[in-house]
């Protein structure tokens, strides 16, 4: 490990606790993690503990953690019953809505080989998913109402770091892939959390500029993309700061660089080309496309994955419709990296982006005290799944059309066209 390793693990830590969760004075601390949604893997103990010691020393009553073994999980897939892959672990949804409903704070760390299930029988990993999808299906709504404060980061394992750098093995890998979320987490700078206050601050007037448009639809054209996703009124623009219920500032990822709102599940049409994989609960599904009309998927095609692109958007009616468009300008310190992370927490950070299934509520105006029938009615999506994949690049243009059907330029070539 480098020297300054430590102390590099140290400032994460502390981001994590300050920026990402804003941990509160008396408040309880959950940490769990994909891995796959069983928690956070065991390979991410030096993190996990790290974290730990600074929401202790800053006065945490208890830190729990909910701990995965990727291993076991990869036992499961060899030697389970082929009919079993419905079944869902107990502890992870019970634990993670009762903290949640307790108002403690959630830490997801994602430390996962994204090629963990490569390979395995596409049957079980659909049926894996689905259970997935449905077991944390209480968790999804809190979190994607921000009832607590809560936040995913990423803590670099030898085999993510192997698919990242294909040239390196071992602790090489491991080194190499935490000196880049180091990088892009601005943890090299003299000071992180003010850095990110910047950066935060930036976002936001991103955001502020996008929600006094109040465009009626955007426009997006790049390779093979030319897409048009309505806009509800009252859509709100988002970023990287948010409040939870209690109106505690957090940072629900880190890293972040995207401004995101609502899409009208009813009104997106035209198609849209993936520009980099999408890294699926251990699969990939490469090289693919997906056309809507009115709201809804009416066809795709993928070169890699298709099965498994086919089950996420059977998942449920509102699998097959947008809960997410995102923008990010081509030149993020992630996109710059040139590095594909295997990982959408920080793919989807280095590109615009959209996501199939459930939309945020609070990206509707009084989106988050609204049922779900009024959500819905006002254009929000519900569904069990929120998969992001990735659709910018140097070459995309966005367009915001106001009521009138006018156009306003504002990406080209993946940059804002206003200044920042
Ligand atoms: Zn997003
Ligand atoms: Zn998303």
């Amino acid at each position: 490990m480098h020297p300054d390793f430590e102390h590099s693990l140290t400032k994460y830590a502390d981001l994590i606790i300050k920026v990402g969760l804003n941990l509160q004075p008396g408040q309880r601390l959950l940490i769990s993690g994909p891995a796959t949604s069983g928690g956070v893997s065991i390979e991410a103990a030096p993190l996990v503990r790290k974290v730990a010691e600074i929401a202790y020393r800053l006065g945490a009553p208890l830190v729990e953690v909910l701990w995965s073994d990727p291993a076991i999980i990869k036992q499961r897939f060899e030697l389970a019953p082929g009919d079993s892959f419905g079944g869902f672990p107990v502890a992870p949804p019970y634990v993670t809505t009762t903290t949640i409903d307790r108002g403690d704070a959630l830490l997801v760390i994602t430390a996962d080989d994204p090629d963990l299930l490569a390979g395995q029988d596409a049957a079980r990993l659909s049926a894996a998913q689905r259970a997935t999808a449905e077991n944390m299906a209480g968790v999804s709504s809190r979190i994607s109402s921000n009832k607590t404060n809560w936040c995913v980061a990423g803590a670099a394992v030898p085999a993510w770091g192997e698919r990242v750098f294909p040239g390196l093995s071992g602790a090489d890998a491991e080194t190499q892939l935490w000196d880049a979320i180091f990088h892009i987490c601005r943890i090299y700078s003299a000071d992180p959390v003010a850095a990110w206050q910047a950066h935060l601050g930036r976002l936001a007037a991103w955001r502020e500029t996008l929600n006094a448009k109040q465009y009626d639809a955007l426009r997006l054209r790049g390779e093979g993309t030319d897409l048009t996703i309505g806009l509800p009124q009252g859509h709100r623009w988002a970023s990287g700061a948010m409040n939870n219920a209690a109106g505690v500032p957090f940072t629900a990822n880190l890293p972040t660089e995207e401004v995101f709102t609502l899409p009208d599940r009813v009104r997106v049409d035209g198609t849209v080309r993936a520009t980099k994989p999408l890294s699926y609960g251990g699969a990939l599904i490469d090289d693919f496309s997906v056309t809507f009309a009115g709201g809804r998927v009416v066809d795709y095609q993928a070169r890699y994955g298709e099965e498994l692109l086919s089950s996420l958007i059977e998942t449920d009616e509102g699998a097959a419709r947008l809960g997410e468009i995102a923008l990010v300008p081509h030149s993020s310190p992630i996109s710059q990296s040139g590095l594909m992370f295997y990982n959408t927490r920080f793919d989807e950070n280095a590109s615009s982006h959209i996501a199939l299934g459930r939309a945020y509520k609070f990206s509707l105006d009084g989106g988050t005290s609204l049922s779900d029938d009024e959500f819905t009615a006002r254009g929000g999506n519900l569904s069990r799944i929120h998969i992001d994949f990735m659709i910018g690049s140097e070459t995309m243009d966005v367009d915001g059309l106001t009521a009138d059907r006018r156009a306003e330029p504002l990406m080209r070539g993946g940059e804002w066209t206003f200044a920042s």
